[in-house]
């Protein structure tokens, strides 16, 4: 574990530093970066070894990229319906997590269903489905559309956890473990909205004990997670410099 913490490091000071040596050339401006040039998460990701994928985890991973896009999407078209500032920041994270996935589909090859697919569209048809119904229930009121984002975060909670408990590469449980960390923040930010709006939000996914003990738990705040789900601090300070995340 130290040896990859240190190879870890070593790779997110290196993205650090290259992007602002870049930036500062004359003459053509840098290429936009992609992904980010300096995310925790990715850089990690990137310093785990690949290991022989399973036709199971090739579809976990597939599926999840169009989640996230599902996530992403909905969430767009919420802010723009209700200017809420919570629809607009998840998004932001939501396009954090699709390019985390991205990194894993090309490290291995696979297809990516979200190609050229335009805001809304899917290739996958049970999440087309999904999001047309979400989104017909989301436009209908501010309401409907905090409970339409609780009810994403639940359903990706369920279906990370279950692409981690049938994975065993630590590249895909270290993405499962970060992008729950990620729902579990972004469900108990739209439950603590509906609250606030005096409504109560029931799981349709998670069980009742995992869910209250996720609403009922602080915010995850600036932590990246290894594949066991154990902190990975150093990263944070390497990366970017200041300790930021996007997550
Ligand atoms: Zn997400
Ligand atoms: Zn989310």
């Amino acid at each position: 574990m130290k040896k990859s913490l240190t190879r870890t490091l070593t790779l997110a000071l290196t993205l650090a530093v290259g992007s602002p040596l870049a930036a500062a050339g004359k003459g053509k401006p840098a290429p936009p970066p992609e992904p980010a040039p300096c995310d925790a998460l990715i850089a990690y990701l990137e310093s785990l070894p690949v290991e022989p994928l399973t036709q199971s985890e090739a579809e976990s991973l597939q599926f999840v990229r169009e989640e996230e896009k599902l996530a992403r999407d909905a969430y767009i078209a919420l802010a723009a319906k209700w200017g809420q500032r919570t629809f607009t920041n998840i998004a932001a994270a939501e396009q954090a997590h699709m390019d985390a996935v991205k990194v894993l589909l090309d490290r291995y090859a696979l297809p990516d269903p979200a190609e050229g697919k335009a805001p809304g569209a899917f290739t996958n048809a049970r999440l087309q489905a999904l999001y047309d119904s979400l989104l017909a229930n989301g436009v209908a009121s501010l309401t409907s559309a905090l409970t339409v984002g609780a009810t994403i975060e639940d359903l990706d909670i369920a279906d990370v956890e279950r692409m981690l408990s049938e994975s065993d590469n630590a590249d895909i449980d270290t993405l499962s473990q970060n992008l729950a960390k990620g729902s579990r923040n972004h469900l108990r930010a739209f439950v603590a909205q509906l609250a606030g709006l005096g409504i109560t939000y029931s799981p349709q996914f998670l069980g009742p004990a995992e869910y209250e003990a996720i609403v009922a738990s602080a915010m995850e705040k600036q932590v990246l997670y290894d594949a066991e789900g154990e902190p990975v601090d150093v990263l944070l300070t390497g990366c970017g410099g200041n300790g930021r995340g996007r997550r």
